[in-house]
């Protein structure tokens, strides 16, 4: 039997758009739903050609992280070398980064590009198993939010970098201050269900601004916020120039893969990103 008579593939079905490139630097998930894993099933669905630096290996599953061993920051610093001559990101994101050499290394590597990095600063998984040591605070302050161009913590990582507690609006727009004084150029904090809204605020330097969406009540939030910053830096790398579009490009996609039951695993179910057809 001859597969395939080499003929044009069908084109209804989303392919990699010209040039749009993104790069992830960030943990392995093997069970698929977070980590580099959600990144790259989430450039791929958006039409961007998706690449991917190791920082540590996770023995998990949906229900637990067993274990989490850290690569050596020469290793990731020698893979992020061999992308990056050969082939540019047109944006990059982190992910978790497991430790304060780590960070150090990846930002010194990041310094000099020529692109938006969105900085998901992961500290935990969905299970509350830590992803990182706890030197890794002051690292991220140091040294990453200074290259930053949105810095993605939830509630509880907005808190780590900046002692505060989120418990009014006044809370996080200080909040957001201070990750802008620290470097980044734009803020996105989750905050998480309020009032059955899914509540996040987006610091654009000048103003703030609340980004809302109904809150989904369902177990299917493995791999939420590693498919929140992906979609953002794979709208970027198509080219969008508005951080406001972008994000709320995220927003909504991701909302959509909650919404979407992948219905797999004994415990949180992977969110599912979904892909695109052609008009
Ligand atoms: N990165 C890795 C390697 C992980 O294992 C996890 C969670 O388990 C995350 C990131 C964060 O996942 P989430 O998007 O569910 O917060």
């Amino acid at each position: 039997m001859t597969l395939g008579n080499g003929s044009a593939p069908n084109n209804r079905y989303i392919s990699i758009l010209p040039g749009a490139t993104a790069l992830t630097i960030a943990g392995s998930d093997p069970s698929g739903g977070a980590g580099l894993q959600a990144d790259l099933k989430t450039f791929q669905q958006l039409g961007v050609y998706g690449m991917s630096v190791v920082t540590l290996i996770t023995v998990q599953n949906t229900q637990s992280v067993r274990h989490v061993e850290v690569l050596s920051p020469e290793l990731i610093a020698s893979q992020f070398e061999a992308v990056i001559e050969d082939i540019p990101p047109r944006a990059v994101k982190t992910g978790a980064l497991g430790n304060s050499n780590v960070v150090q290394a990846v930002a010194e590597k990041l310094a000099d590009l020529d692109c938006p990095i969105i900085v998901d600063p992961v500290m935990v998984s969905k299970h509350g198993d830590a992803l990182v040591d706890e030197d890794v605070i002051r690292a991220y302050k140091q040294y990453l939010l200074p290259h930053t161009y949105l810095v993605t913590p939830n509630r509880f990582e907005a808190e780590q970098l900046t002692g505060l507690t989120l418990d009014s609006e006044q809370a996080a727009a200080k909040a957001i201050h201070q990750l802008h004084s620290l470097g980044a150029r734009y803020v996105l904090i989750k905050l998480g269900e309020i009032k059955g809204q899914s509540q996040h605020v987006l610091g654009l330097g000048a103003e703030n601004k609340g980004l809302h969406t109904v809150h989904l009540n369902n177990n299917n939030t493995h791999g939420t916020g590693c498919i929140l910053s992906a979609a953002i830096a794979a709208k970027l790398a198509l080219g969008e120039t508005n951080i406001e579009t972008a994000v709320l490009f995220g927003i909504h996609r991701t909302h959509e893969a909650i919404y979407t039951n992948t219905g797999l695993g004994h415990g949180i179910h992977p969110a599912e990103i979904r892909g695109m057809l052609r008009d």
